[in-house]
């Protein structure tokens, strides 16, 4: 049985960058990774690509997290998107931000990023074992003493859990972190899948699939939900949407869809025009060109394939001229055009969640250690904790900052 002064579970972003911290600090590390290889989904990150972090400022990087963003103030206080890319400087990874906001190593390959981390961890003589999953964490009173494994008993007075959510199962993500904490007395919000594609009700977006609507905007028609919105572009599929913005705003949608049962959705697809202002384009199509079709017309707004669906949805003949359209319908059209109603009945589940909503209540984390305030000796970080951004780098920023103030061991 031998013992160190921390042992890490998990080897993605969070779990790595904190056994780094804490041997640069003459620690003597574990590193636990139940997969074959280091940050099995750090490789799949951004396409493969790595979207490592993103340009924003402290304050705004916080409140995209929502509410309880503020939580980790200490964290990326301490290590923000600077401290992250001078860090992968110095460990040999040049980055850099090709739309002046989101940050990719410069070979915008992820396998740059694991490989310096890993030669990193073997500099600093963290002792790595992959294809070991820890089993149970074991505690004494209400402390930390080590980690079981199926073969092994591993002694330390710290551990950091860094197991990441449920997203993505062939990528290890598998809901240890919650089980641990759970059976050591702490509080696991509810779980959602977020950032995935959702489903609809309605049939018409089959018509539509592979056409993508450039910012589009997402709000739910729901009371609980009405300062709730996100822009970007919409991809139709053969069952309802994807693309970033749905990836970005499903977070929102799935723990409304867990309580309701379908989530009604107003999407406005052309560029967050209103009536009036559709009313006038409208008029100068016919204008341009008075016999126009009422397909022709509103093809001018959105794809064709949509124009149509939206003149089906709002029993408006296509073939007619768009001027000898009956007002009332000609109302109908455009409202539907400004506010598309959709309907989310599902989604695609945890396996092509990119992350998990949810997680280890922030209750019971210090947020100037990420430490339990439950069991002395046992960390948190990444994305086992209640907290999740957008897309855009905001959720690998977060687990290296966390992870980065976990392996700082501050009570060690
Ligand atoms: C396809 C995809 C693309 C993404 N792209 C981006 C992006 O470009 N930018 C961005 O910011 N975010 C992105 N994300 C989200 C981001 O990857 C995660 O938020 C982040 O990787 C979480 O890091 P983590 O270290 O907390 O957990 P993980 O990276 O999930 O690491 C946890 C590790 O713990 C191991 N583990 C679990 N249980 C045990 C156990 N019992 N014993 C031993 N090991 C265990 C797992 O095998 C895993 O390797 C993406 C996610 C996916 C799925």
């Amino acid at each position: 049985m031998k013992t160190y002064d921390l042992i890490v579970i998990g080897s993605g972003a969070a779990g790595m960058i904190a056994a780094i911290r804490a041997a640069r600090d003459g620690k003597s590390v574990l590193l636990l990774e139940q997969q074959e290889k280091l940050g099995p989904k750090l490789k799949a990150t951004g396409g493969g690509r790595c979207n490592l972090t993103n340009t924003l400022d402290n304050s705004d990087f916080m409140n995209s997290f929502g509410r309880n963003g503020r939580f980790m103030m200490d964290a990326i206080t301490l290590f923000d998107y600077k401290d992250l890319m001078n860090f992968f400087k110095e460990i040999g990874v040049d980055t850099h931000i090709p739309d002046g906001f989101r940050v990719f190593p410069i070979t915008h390959n992820s396998s740059t990023i694991i490989k310096a981390l890993e030669e990193e961890l073997i500099k600093q003589n963290v002792e790595i074992r992959c294809n070991t999953k820890a089993q149970t964490l074991l505690f004494e009173g209400e402390a930390i003493v080590g980690v079981q494994t199926l073969d092994d008993k591993f002694l330390s007075a710290s551990v950091v859990v860094a197991t990441g959510g449920l997203g993505y199962p062939m990528l290890g993500a598998n809901g240890d972190g919650f089980t641990f904490a759970k059976e050591l007395g702490h509080k696991v919000t509810d779980l959602y899948p977020a950032m995935l594609p959702l489903i609809s009700k309605e049939k018409w977006v089959e018509n539509c699939k592979a056409d993508t609507i450039a910012k589009a905007e997402l709000r739910i028609d729901l009371p609980k939900a009405k300062k709730l919105k996100a822009v970007g572009d919409l991809i139709f599929t053969s069952k309802g949407i994807r693309g970033p913005v749905v990836l970005d705003f499903s977070r929102e949608v799935t723990p409304f869809l867990e309580k309701h049962g379908e989530v009604p959705l107003i999407i406005n697809m052309i560029k967050g025009k209103n009536e009036e202002e559709v009313r006038v384009h409208i008029n100068n199509e016919i204008k341009n060109n008075p016999d126009s079709s009422v397909l022709e017309n509103i093809s001018s707004l959105v794809p064709p394939s949509v124009a149509k669906a939206l003149c089906i949805l709002s029993k408006a003949d296509t073939n007619k001229k768009f001027k000898d359209l009956a007002g009332q319908i000609r109302d109908k059209l455009i409202k539907n055009l400004v506010s598309t109603p959709l309907t989310i009945i599902d989604h695609v589940g945890f396996k092509q969640a990119m992350i998990t909503r949810g997680g280890v209540s922030l209750k019971e984390i210090n947020p100037k250690t990420m430490q339990s305030k439950i069991i002395k000796g046992l960390y948190f970080c990444g994305e086992v904790v209640d907290l999740d951004g957008p897309c855009g780098g905001y959720n690998l920023q977060w687990s290296f900052s966390s992870g980065n103030l976990a392996g700082k061991l501050l009570d060690f």
